[in-house]
């Protein structure tokens, strides 16, 4: 049976960060996901804020996970071609009550050491953001806006660059000690049974590292799905937004309140709603959730229409708090007791996409104590790689010059495949040269935005089924959403077409 040092459990932002770290050593590694891709978690399902920290109780994990997740973020960026920009926030009162509160955030931000924070009154805020309601308004330059799944997938990418393997549509149903220092672990696959061996266990699980625990033998925390819904907007309204807008989140909410934010791509969001549901699973959308997000949208952003909505999804905070609690706990990041090779990250919640890099360093560094092993040759970037097109933004991005010159050197970047978001035949292969798990729709939009636009893919999903099907091989009927559950064509309508 396959043995390996250290097996991580889970491909999100958490488990790819720990598995990049880890990359530099002399590990044998491989990362199990039950999904068909890195990034199908919560990791591509939330704001995409990389937060300045003013929110955390001082000396928390969270606080300090943030202020270093945060202070890390744009060089990590940087080197992994990731899009990140430090858009800065303004936290808004709107009453007095909610002003004394905003005051109480800045004690709390200079507790943990945010940078650069500055009280503003109407007038200067005014200044930032034209038309802003409020009366008092707490600026804080560092917060920031990175692509999460452009995140997540790189860090999967480069951690698989440098020799971890990565075991997609593997579910963990089973894990049993072999021997002192040895476990089984056993997966459900779509070819039935597998299982290997490994010295050490990390558990990044997300929505089910409960339950990943529980199978170690672990049983001290359960996790509450808390959903949070959101609208996304037109980029045609990119220009409305300056920087981020939050409200002053509420005492004993389990969220940061309804907010807008931008993507790094220049869709706006509305949301998350914050709601405990039943089920760990259900990313739906509700019509209520969806009205009160149009009319909040509506008097934030006063020039907003209805057609301006073109999509909604939500994401699921794995609450270590139960709802008759509600607010939040702290990130549980710990050896498993009287099991020092079994390492726990659990309740990563927000901030867990701002913290990543810095969790990624800290469960390195707890791994690396139970068993040490020695550096590899290493490079914190990606190197040149022939038809592998690694940009800081997407080529639509890039001024006309720059435009021309990428299709000089290669003309498929004058070919579009996505017309809403400019996306070209050169960057969808890129993609798909770029995926070493099952080849999905969502796994090629998740990396170069195809199908993200205001068509949803009614004008390059057919033509990405053509590139799959003619320079890929892969008949129609294999075409798959985001695994085999979600195959999209059952057959031709006419022969040949
Ligand atoms: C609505 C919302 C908004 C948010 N906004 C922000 C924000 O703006 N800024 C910020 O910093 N953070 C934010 N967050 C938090 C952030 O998204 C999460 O903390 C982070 O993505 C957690 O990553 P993860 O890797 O732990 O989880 P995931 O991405 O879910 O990864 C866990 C992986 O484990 C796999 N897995 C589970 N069970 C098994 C099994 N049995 N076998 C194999 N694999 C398994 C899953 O398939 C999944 O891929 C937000 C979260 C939500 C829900």
């Amino acid at each position: 049976m396959e043995l390996f040092d250290i097996v991580i459990i889970g491909a999100g932002v958490i488990g790819n960060a720990v598995a990049r770290e880890l990359s530099r050593k002399n590990y044998t590694l491989a990362v199990l996901d039950k999904e068909a891709d890195a990034g199908f978690g919560i990791s591509s399902r939330n704001s995409g804020v990389v937060h300045s920290g003013i929110h955390y109780t001082p000396g928390s994990n969270r606080a300090i996970l943030n202020i270093a997740g945060n202070a890390a973020m744009e060089s990590l960026c940087r080197d992994l071609s990731v899009p990140f920009i430090r858009t800065g926030k303004l936290t808004i009162a709107a009453s007095q009550e909610e002003q004394a509160a905003l005051h109480e955030l800045k004690e709390q931000g200079e507790a943990n050491g945010v940078p650069g924070m500055e009280m503003m009154d109407s007038a200067t805020m005014d200044q930032l953001q034209p038309g802003i309601a409020g009366t008092e308004g707490l600026y804080t330059p560092s917060t920031g806006i990175v692509n999460p799944m452009a995140l997540t997938i790189a860090l999967a990418e480069h951690a698989h660059l440098h020799g971890v393997s990565y075991r997609f549509l593997h579910k963990v149903i089973r894990i049993t000690q072999v021997q002192d220092s040895r476990f089984q672990i056993e997966s459900e696959t779509p070819q039935g049974r597998s299982a290997l061996e490994t010295r050490m266990i990390i558990n990044c699980a997300g929505m089910h590292a409960d339950t990943i625990a529980k199978l170690c033998g672990y049983h001290q925390h359960t996790i509450y799905p808390c959903r949070g819904e959101y609208y996304v907007l037109d980029k045609r309204l990119d220009q409305s937004l300056n920087l981020l807008i939050y409200p002053v989140p509420g005492t004993h909410s389990s969220g940061l309140g309804i907010h807008l934010t931008k993507t790094v791509e220049g869709n706006i969001l509305i949301g998350p709603s914050n709601e405990y549901i039943a089920d760990r699973m259900d990313c739906s959308t509700t019509s209520e959730i969806m009205e009160m997000l149009k009319s909040e949208g509506k008097t934030l952003l006063p020039t907003l229409v209805t057609s301006d909505f073109i999509r909604s999804f939500s994401g699921l905070r794995p609450k270590l708090t139960p709802p008759d609690v509600g607010g939040f706990d702290d990130f549980v990041i710990r050896y498993q007791p009287a099991c020092d090779s079994v390492i726990h990250v659990l309740g990563i919640e927000s901030p867990g996409l701002t913290a990543a890099p810095a969790i990624g360093k800290k469960v390195a560094e707890m791994a690396h104590h139970i068993l040490p092993v020695s550096e590899k040759p290493w490079r914190p970037d990606f190197p040149d790689i022939p038809g592998i097109y690694r940009r800081p933004y997407p080529a639509s991005m890039y001024s006309l010059d720059e435009r021309k010159a990428l299709v000089d050197q290669d003309p498929d970047f004058g070919s579009i495949i996505c017309r809403c978001e400019e996306i070209s035949l050169a960057e969808v292969r890129s993609a798909l040269k770029r995926m070493f798990g099952p080849l999905t729709y969502a796994g090629i939009k998740n990396r170069c935005r195809p199908m993200s636009g205001r068509c949803q893919g009614g004008f390059c999903m057919p033509r990405i089924a053509h590139i799959l099907n003619g320079e890929w091989g892969i008949p129609h009927e294999n075409h798959m959403l985001k695994g085999p559950d979600s195959v999209l064509y059952t057959g031709l309508l006419r022969d040949g077409e």
